[in-house]
């Protein structure tokens, strides 16, 4: 069976093809290390990086794009617009500034990176506008709960392609997973290895024996296979290829099951319904 033909890439509500799995680059340095990061992983077959204006490192992630023989086109670029840039004009302006320090003319993806009360339906209208001027090639949300999501939809007219969430064995949020599935709006998992805190589980430990391969791979294969979109970030030369390592082997279902048992309903990151930035 060809495991990388058959999960490496999903497809949005709108056709737009978007690769399972990508690199996250939150925490990693501006300049050579984020640059040095996303070279590598491009080298590893990840062709998805998904940074945000608030990591303050979308210039280091243009040059590596800038500098690569991967056609822009096989590329799958994402930003975000965050929080004190919300609402409509700002929205556009922040936009056309991300374009700018990535040195790219449009984004693959652009995400409304947390509700942001009072604002996030103007915010939503301005990613509206650029979809439909053809600016981006798809458009969603992040952190969004069901609350958020339904509001949203009922003040606009396009349903977001994507939601990207804190996802990982200890919170799954079936719930909103199958809101979302129901209107057609793909999953993302951020956090996906509970940054870095998910390897002391012990079921983990030993099923990643019995399969051969790390905790960090099982986890990400966990997360094809329940079809999230999921994004671990390193900047280490060796975890940024391992985690991709993970299309030549198959997870059977129940240890899937096993693994999908974890929930918690735990955090490592805020709660969308309580942050104050
Ligand atoms: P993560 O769960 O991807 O964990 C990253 C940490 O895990 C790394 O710092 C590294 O120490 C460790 N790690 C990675 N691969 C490993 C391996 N193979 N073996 C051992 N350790 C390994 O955490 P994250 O960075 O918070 O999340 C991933 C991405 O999600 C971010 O980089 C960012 O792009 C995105 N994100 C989005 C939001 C949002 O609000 N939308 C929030 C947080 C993160």
């Amino acid at each position: 069976m060809n495991y990388a033909s058959t999960n490496s890439i999903v497809s949005l509500n709108n056709g737009v093809d978007m690769p399972i799995l990508g690199l996250g680059v939150y925490l990693s340095k501006e300049g050579r290390e984020v640059t040095q990061a996303v070279h590598w992983a491009l080298e590893a077959g990840y062709r998805h990086i998904d940074t945000a204006s608030i990591y303050d490192n979308e210039k280091g992630v243009g040059k590596a794009v800038l500098e690569t023989s991967i056609d822009r086109k096989d590329l799958f670029i994402v930003s975000k617009v965050w929080n004190s840039d919300q609402g409509f004009d700002s929205t556009l302006k922040a936009y056309d500034e991300s374009l700018k320090r990535l040195n790219l003319d449009y984004l693959d993806l652009y995400l409304v990176h947390w509700p942001v009360k009072g604002k996030y339906i103007e915010t939503w209208k301005a990613l509206e506008k650029l979809y439909n001027e053809g600016r981006v090639r798809a458009i969603g949300v992040s952190n969004f709960m069901k609350h958020h999501l339904d509001n949203l939809i009922e003040n606009s007219k396009i349903v977001p392609m994507v939601n990207q969430m804190e996802y990982h064995p200890k919170l799954t949020q079936n719930d909103l997973r199958n809101h979302c599935k129901n209107l057609k709006i793909q999953y993302e998992a951020w956090s996906p290895l509970m940054q870095g805190k998910i390897f002391a589980n012990e079921i983990l430990k030993s099923m990643a024996l019995k399969y051969n391969k790390s905790i960090a791979q099982l986890v990400i294969r966990w997360n094809i296979q329940n079809n999230v979109v999921t994004i671990p970030k390193s900047v280490n030369k060796t975890r940024i290829i391992e985690n991709y390592q993970v299309f030549d082997f198959m997870l059977s279902s129940t240890d899937m099951e096993l693994i999908n048992a974890l929930d918690e309903n735990y955090r490592v990151g805020p709660d969308p319904d309580n942050f104050d930035f």
